[in-house]
């Protein structure tokens, strides 16, 4: 029996991850579930896989939990505290799909206690990548990737000397917009930038997907998770989504990833390492499928990208402040507050204020000061929106 938590438990991964488990319920003992606000969908996952404990990230709603949860001997917990208290349980593999910044400390804490840590929340890495990376280190604990452009990376580099590695390729969708014209970008609705043509995921990963933030994010998670340099990595948009990543070696061969776009592969993949198991993934039918198209980014369209490569030049706290800007940014999007390209307008006015504060943004990489960091960057993001940037 494994001890496994998940922590993001009602999202997009987090339901991908039960699916998973819940077809093989005598392999694992589920110790907690966190979610947000769906308190039905959580109690009925904590009864389902007779969870130990079931936490929301809300104080307000523990009553509803615990109402959902009456009679089931499952204990219901509500807050910041409850969840890293849920993280500090022992467990063999824990599941960090939290979105956003908030599933920063949750992964450290399951880290300190030695746990394998399956990493979706790629903002962990953004922020506050050599903390989390040191912190496996000391524990001899483990992070896996389940980004499936990581996972296919991490997969092509079995066996392989991450020293012979000359570049890594990950590839994009384009998002909603990848063929819209520049002009209307601007104009670009909340509805429209919430749906992906080819992925099936949360509100905020589907809207940076089109914004590509979500790549800029991704592309500084390689950095992080396999050490190579800013140039070593590139970006190839691939409309299909079949391609997850490439590994480009010192001999000239390029080994690819591909499979269809089911985060389930990536996610079974870290639940199974490092055996490779029978998963319920389609498998894909090349000949009938016929072709598959590669093209440049275009980095005008896609400031994003920019940005990301200066980031990881800046390094130390550069990134916590860049994860921060743009939540900021998307907060406002989705409130209707900010256009679709001023995102990336707000974001890189940010950097270049922060920029200025050279003492603040020297400091080491640790837990509070990419919290003091991730503040500050939201109070400029909200400063640079008030001033009608
Ligand atoms: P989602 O919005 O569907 O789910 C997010 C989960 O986090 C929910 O359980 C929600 O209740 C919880 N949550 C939200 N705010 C929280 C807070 N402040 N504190 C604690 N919990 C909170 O998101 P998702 O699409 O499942 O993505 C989760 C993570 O995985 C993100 O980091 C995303 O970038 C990454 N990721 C997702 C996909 C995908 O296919 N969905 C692919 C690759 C990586
Ligand atoms: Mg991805």
């Amino acid at each position: 029996m494994r001890r496994v938590s998940i922590f993001g438990a009602t999202g997009s991964i987090g339901q991908n991850t039960i699916d998973l488990i819940a077809r093989d319920p005598a392999n694992y003992d589920v110790v907690a579930l966190s979610g947000g606000r769906n308190i039905v969908q959580l109690a009925r996952d904590a009864q389902d896989l007779r969870a130990e404990v079931a936490v929301t990230a809300f104080p307000e709603l523990l009553p509803d939990l615990r109402e959902a949860l009456d009679g089931s001997g499952i204990e219901a917990a509500a807050g910041k505290t409850a969840l890293l208290e849920a993280a500090a349980r022992p467990a063999d593999w824990v599941m960090s799909s939290i979105v956003g910044a908030a599933g920063l400390a949750p992964g450290l804490i399951a880290l300190e206690q030695g746990a394998t840590l399956a990493l979706a929340n790629k903002e962990s890495l953004v922020a506050a990548g050599p903390l989390l990376m040191e912190t496996a280190r000391k524990h001899s604990a483990r992070v896996l990737p389940v980004d499936s452009e990581h996972s296919a990376i991490f997969q092509g580099l079995v066996g392989e000397d991450i020293n012979a590695v000359e570049r890594i390729i990950i590839t994009a969708s384009g998002g909603a917009f990848r063929d819209w014209p520049m002009e209307k970008l601007a104009t670009a609705t909340l509805a429209e930038a919430s749906s992906h043509p080819n992925w099936n995921m949360g509100q905020r990963i589907t809207i940076d997907s089109a914004s590509m933030f979500n790549k800029a994010l991704e592309v500084i998670e390689v950095k992080e998770f396999f050490g190579v340099r800013p140039d070593q990595i590139e970006v190839l948009v691939h409309p299909e989504s079949m391609v997850h990543a490439l590994v480009g070696f010192n001999d000239g061969a390029l080994m690819a990833h591909v499979g269809a776009p089911d985060m389930r592969h990536a996610i079974g993949y870290a639940l199974h390492w490092p055996e490779r198991r029978e998963l319920p993934v389609a498998r894909l039918d090349l000949a009938q499928i016929g072709q598959l198209t590669f093209r440049a980014p275009d980095l005008q369209r896609y400031p994003a990208l920019r940005l990301a490569y200066e980031v990881m030049e800046k390094g130390g706290l550069f990134g916590a402040a860049f994860n921060a800007a743009k939540e900021r940014a998307l907060d406002h999007f989705i409130a209707g507050k900010l256009g679709f390209l001023d995102m990336a307008r707000i974001v890189e006015g940010v950097l270049d204020r922060l920029s200025a504060r050279t003492c603040d943004m020297a400091q080491a990489v640790t837990l509070a000061n990419v919290a003091e960091i991730d503040q500050l960057a939201r109070q400029e993001a909200d400063a640079l929106l008030a001033q009608g940037v």
